[in-house]
């Protein structure tokens, strides 16, 4: 992006009606998301001379890859969550709104809230992510949830743990053997770790604790369409991951398509599976913000970019993270994961403080690829670096670690590492809470 970038002055954007920002007079920078791009391009501008605006629904920052350990009762969903303001408590140039986007006028420099405030911008960032995608069957999301937010994983959670009560004190055998079936659909990390996760759940923490049922007899199903597990990984360590889950007892089915979800189970390959839990894994798609930009975007929703992250036509706006489609320098779609985010969000701040500054900016994204991990269960993980390859404990290990470094403050890092400590040692899980479900006639 050049540096000649257009900027309004300060009464320019102060003059619209129902604005929520008083008289400012630095260049706006509107940032949508305080994901792992949005916060790293608020954090990449906390020398810079503007005024940031971080709006997200949400009032917290979530890392979603550990979200799977709150759906299998691991963690509590304060180990993974940490509040936008107290994360962003020290940047002076920084404001938080929490509030929903429904509109982002691109001519006018407006963002629209979906109480009806419009937030001008000078800059604007756009980093909403991505949410499930049901591939046209949008009515299995009630029967098959997917893990995207705090809620999806204690409603799963709730599933899982209520699938074990019930079947506690169900008497007919065939309806016992599908409260005790768990079918997780999508055999990419989310689903390795997912699965991985409840077997150790049934077989290890809740084993001893039932008295007319066998937890560790519970089965887990775990049904990809592809030919193999992890497929953004070498062959290697897709067959080892598969290994390493049928050591653990889940039954891996390759090359077969779910055909219907239903709350009593499974169609796949013309066959029902009966399964009272089917966890979705299977498939993500990009925030509307395309809709909003009125962008071309490419056939997962996400916005097509240029190569510096910059909306066609408009070098002020840039859409980063999960919602942007973008390109490696060799070709290859940077892939949809949080490294990337990060690293997206560092450039975006980089180009919006080279136009302040009034200077070239670093041009092209380059994405560095640091590598992909994926846990299977207690001691297995795979990990591939491009230049090394590794399963089993060391990966397992290297998993952890990364895991802990990356959780954005020292209280989660505390919290989570400690919680592991303890599961390592006792084979126990500390978040077995029932909740959200309906209680009302208690
Ligand atoms: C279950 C799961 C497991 C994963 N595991 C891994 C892993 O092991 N390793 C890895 O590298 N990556 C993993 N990922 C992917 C990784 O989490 C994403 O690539 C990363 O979160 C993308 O960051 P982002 O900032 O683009 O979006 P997000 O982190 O999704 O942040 C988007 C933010 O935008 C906000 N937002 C959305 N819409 C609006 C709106 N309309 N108005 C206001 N705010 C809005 C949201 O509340 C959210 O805070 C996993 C993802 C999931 C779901």
């Amino acid at each position: 992006m050049d540096s000649g970038v257009d900027i309004p002055s300060a009464s320019d954007g102060n003059s619209r009606a129902n604005t929520a920002t008083p008289s400012l007079k630095r260049p706006r920078v509107v940032i949508i998301g305080a994901g792992f791009a949005g916060l790293a391009a608020a954090k990449g501008l906390a020398k810079a001379p503007c005024d940031i605006t971080l709006i997200d629904r949400r009032n917290y920052h979530l890392f979603q890859p550990l979200l799977y350990q709150v759906a299998t009762a691991a963690l509590s969903p304060a180990d993974i969550a940490s509040p936008i303001r107290s994360i962003l408590r020290r940047q002076k140039n920084a404001r938080v709104i929490m509030g929903r986007v429904v509109d982002i006028d691109v001519d006018g420099r407006l963002v629209t809230l979906e109480n009806g405030v419009a937030e001008p911008y000078d800059y604007l960032i756009v980093a909403t992510g991505a949410r499930h995608a049901y591939f046209n069957h949008d009515e299995w999301e009630s029967v098959a949830p997917g893990l995207k937010k705090i809620d999806d994983a204690t409603d799963i959670r709730r599933r899982i743990l209520t699938a074990f009560e019930l079947a506690e004190v169900e008497r007919d055998e065939h309806a016992r053997q599908a409260l005790l079936t768990f079918v997780v659909v999508g055999g990419g990390p989310t689903g390795v770790e997912t699965a991985g996760a409840i077997a150790e759940l049934s077989r290890w923490a809740l084993a001893r604790d039932f008295r007319s049922i066998d937890p560790s007899e519970a089965r887990v199903v775990l049904i990809e369409a592809g030919p193999r597990l992890l497929p953004a990984f070498p062959a290697k360590l897709s067959d080892e991951a598969a290994s390493a889950l049928k050591r653990l007892g889940v039954e891996v089915r390759l090359g077969q398509a779910v055909e219907e979800c239903r709350a009593d189970g499974v169609r796949i390959n013309g066959r029902d599976l009966a399964a009272r839990t089917t966890i979705w894994a299977a498939g993500v798609a990009a925030s509307p913000a395309a809709r909003w930009l009125k962008a071309e975007k490419d056939r997962a929703g996400r916005v097509v970019v240029q190569p510096d992250l910059t909306l066609s036509g408009h070098p002020e706006v840039l859409v980063i993270g999960d919602t942007a489609s973008a390109m490696t320098v060799d070709g290859k779609p940077v892939p949809g994961i949080a490294p990337a985010a990060k690293q997206m969000g560092q450039h975006a701040a980089k180009t919006i403080l080279a136009a302040l500054q009034g200077r070239p900016g670093p041009g092209a994204f380059r994405y560095r690829h640091l590598g992909s991990l994926a846990t299977i269960g207690r001691q297995e993980a795979v990990a591939d670096f491009g230049w090394a390859q590794l399963s089993g404990r060391l990966a397992w290990w290297l998993w952890g670690l990364a895991h802990i470094y990356f959780l954005i403050d020292f209280r989660s890092r505390l919290t989570v590492g400690l919680q592991w400590l303890w599961s390592y040692v006792t084979y126990r899980r500390g978040a077995r809470l029932i909740t959200g479900g309906d209680d009302s006639g208690a």
